[in-house]
């Protein structure tokens, strides 16, 4: 493999190892962050390797836009989207905030929107290319004090869906990848039982494999795909219960993560 994979959100977690690991295989990486300290170290780790940085807002479509145009004229034309950015902040009914509402929707939902809009029109053009997202288990169904993560999440998930089926006869893959909780910067800030958790790395290895294999939608680990699964077969009395239950034990410390 040597397409030039574009990654958001490179310089932190998922997408810090995500760019590790395709570096390794052989990609070729073009990595977007909305601060240079974490694209400047991965440049460190992945030294020797053919990579490129540059500053950008996922929520700002220009900004993008000039840095995706930057990367591509270095590195060549985008082949894979990695659509990763995203933010988790505690939105609650109970103190329902519309300012944090609407950052979290912005990054999650907008942000991969633009970023997809940064890059399609090149590969329809060039009839290839695969376009992939990170969502996560939680856009299975709201979820409470993470209202607007769900909400943000099952939009991805919808964008997706339909793109898939509209680019599929173009010859331009869409995969959407739904991760359970991963260790990163973003799940620090959580305390309790965090079921199932992965280490990034392995995290990583599964999105990798959901790539190569061009799947349409893969959500890991095992155990929570199929927990969760089983769940959504239930009435929503019935998962509730068992939501509520769930929740209880996960306490968010401090603000944005
Ligand atoms: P992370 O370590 O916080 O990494 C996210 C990266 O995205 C950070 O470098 C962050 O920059 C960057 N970012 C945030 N807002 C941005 C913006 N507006 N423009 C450009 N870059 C921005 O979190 P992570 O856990 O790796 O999360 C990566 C993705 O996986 C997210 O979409 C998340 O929702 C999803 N996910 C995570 C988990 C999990 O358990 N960790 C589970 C399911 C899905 P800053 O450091 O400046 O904020």
């Amino acid at each position: 493999m040597n397409s030039v994979a574009l990654i958001t959100g490179a310089g932190s977690g998922i997408g810090r190892a995500l760019a590790k690991k395709l570096a390794s295989e052989g990609h070729i990486i073009a990595a977007i962050d909305r601060r240079d300290d974490g694209l400047r170290s991965l440049a460190d780790e992945i030294a020797g390797k053919p990579y490129a940085w540059a500053i950008a807002d996922v929520t700002d479509p220009p900004a993008l836009i000039v840095a995706t145009r930057e990367l591509e004229a270095k590195l060549g034309p985008i082949d894979l989207l990695i659509a990763n950015a995203g933010i988790g902040a505690e939105t609650s009914g109970l103190n329902y905030n519309i300012d944090v509402m609407n950052k979290v929707m912005t990054v999650n939902l907008l942000g991969v929107s633009n970023s997809i809009g940064a890059v399609l029109p090149g590969m329809i053009e060039r009839r290839r290319g695969h376009l992939v997202a990170i969502s996560s288990v939680a856009s299975y169904r709201g979820l409470p004090r993470m209202l607007a993560y769900c909400a943000s999440k099952a939009g991805v998930n919808a964008i997706m869906d339909g793109l898939r089926v509209e680019l599929a006869p173009l010859g331009i893959d869409v995969t959407t990848v739904c991760p359970g909780w991963v260790r990163t910067p973003l799940t620090e800030k959580l305390e309790g039982t965090l079921e199932h958790i992965l280490e990034v790395d392995d995290a990583a290895e599964e999105i990798v494999y959901a790539i190569k294999n061009k799947l349409a939608f893969y959500a890991f680990p095992r155990m929570m795909r199929w927990k969760l699964g089983f769940m959504m077969m239930w009435p929503r009395s019935w998962q509730d219960w068992y939501i509520t239950r769930t929740m209880n034990r996960i306490k968010m410390v401090g603000g944005e993560s």
